[in-house]
């Protein structure tokens, strides 16, 4: 490949009476400058900020809602419900809208204030709940659930609907690999629900199965806080230490995240994380949010462990913007002793 970023034909981009959903996937994957020559690899970023509501999760409401759809539970005017940390009610809120349907989202209240306002902007109907673990009833994840059974709606159950990951093995997935020229040596990903990781690790495997060639390697990609990273390094689902990256981070094997290909894992530090972050977007142009910088700092080790000459992808889950209360706020930072961006110190 020579050129930065390749864009995928996307059936969206050419039909006439396209809706807002046709519109999701079809992200450009962007060859990451400064991460690839400091490594000797190639390694790109699947391009998911620009998805209509600017995350990766885009993906998985749409699959969750067309499997819905299909399976008859969601008609004409119904509810959704779903318990996230943004992005996904992000995503549900302005399918539902395109297709006529009602949104409750609950959300833990220590999200970004920038998501949580442009939930309301949208027209979600938004249930702030305090930040609990998913041991305690009050979890959002619970509460969403039950809101649900109380009142008849759908509930989206991103963590264990398998629609989530099987949006991701049909599109995310071959979009890589037409897009990386039939080659991936390694694919790093965080994970929240598991829906990408999972989902798009079982399309690569399934498209080098279909081609003859080596799946690439599967690396988790752990930011501290969750207990994945132990979890894949001894079947034990240890939680060490604490991050400021929303959306990522599991105690928990979810349904999308059982039978994964996973063959190792990172554990990131936020420290690094940020670096990465000021890095993208001071000399590459690329605003991302903390997942993105867990995701590329899993790819520069796992192109450091692998060694030159390889091609290693993963996803820059969403945009900056979402976080400048967090990541590009030097009071913020200051405070928990983390790194700021140079032109913001
Ligand atoms: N990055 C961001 C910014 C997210 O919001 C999420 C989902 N909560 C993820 C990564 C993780 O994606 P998944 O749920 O597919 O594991």
């Amino acid at each position: 490949m020579t050129q930065n970023a390749v864009p995928v034909p996307h059936p969206g981009w050419t039909a006439t009476s396209a809706d807002m959903p046709a519109a999701v996937g079809g992200t450009p994957l962007i060859l990451l400058r400064k991460a690839s020559a400091a490594t000797g690899c190639e390694i790109y970023g699947k391009a998911e900020f620009m998805n209509p509501g600017g995350s990766v999760k885009d993906r998985a409401a749409l699959a969750i809602i067309d499997d819905a759809e299909r399976r008859g539970v969601l008609k004409p005017g119904g509810t959704l419900v779903e318990g996230t940390a943004g992005n996904t009610g992000i995503g549900l809120t302005l399918v539902a809208n395109a297709r006529g349907y009602r949104c409750v989202i609950v959300m833990p209240e220590t999200q970004s204030r920038e998501k949580i306002g442009f939930l309301r902007m949208i027209g979600a109907d938004l249930r702030l709940v305090p930040a609990k673990p998913y041991r305690d009833p009050g979890n959002y994840v619970h509460v969403s659930r039950r809101l649900a059974e109380e009142n008849g709606w759908v509930w989206a159950n991103q963590f264990d609907n398998l629609a989530n990951r099987e949006g991701h093995r049909a599109t995310t997935a071959p979009e890589i690999w037409q897009q990386a020229g039939g080659r991936v040596d390694a694919f790093t990903c965080a994970c929240g629900t598991g829906g990408t990781l999972a989902g798009t690790a079982l399309g690569l495997h399934d498209a080098a199965a279909r081609s003859g060639v080596t799946p690439p390697r599967i690396v988790l990609a752990d930011p501290e806080g969750s207990g994945l990273y132990g979890w894949v390094k001894s079947g034990d689902l240890s939680i060490e230490g604490s991050s400021i990256t929303e959306g990522i981070g599991q105690s928990r094997v979810t349904a999308n995240l059982e039978g994964a290909p996973i063959d190792d894992a990172e554990r990131i530090p936020d420290p690094e994380a940020l670096e990465i972050i000021y890095s993208l977007l001071g000399e590459e142009g690329l605003s991302v949010g903390g997942s993105s910088g867990i995701n590329v700092a899993a790819a520069i080790r796992t192109a450091r462990k692998l060694g030159p000459g390889h091609r290693i992808v993963t996803i820059l889950a969403d945009g900056g913007a979402r976080y400048e209360s967090k990541l590009f706020n030097p009071e913020f930072l200051r405070a928990k002793d983390l790194p700021v961006a140079p032109w913001l110190a």
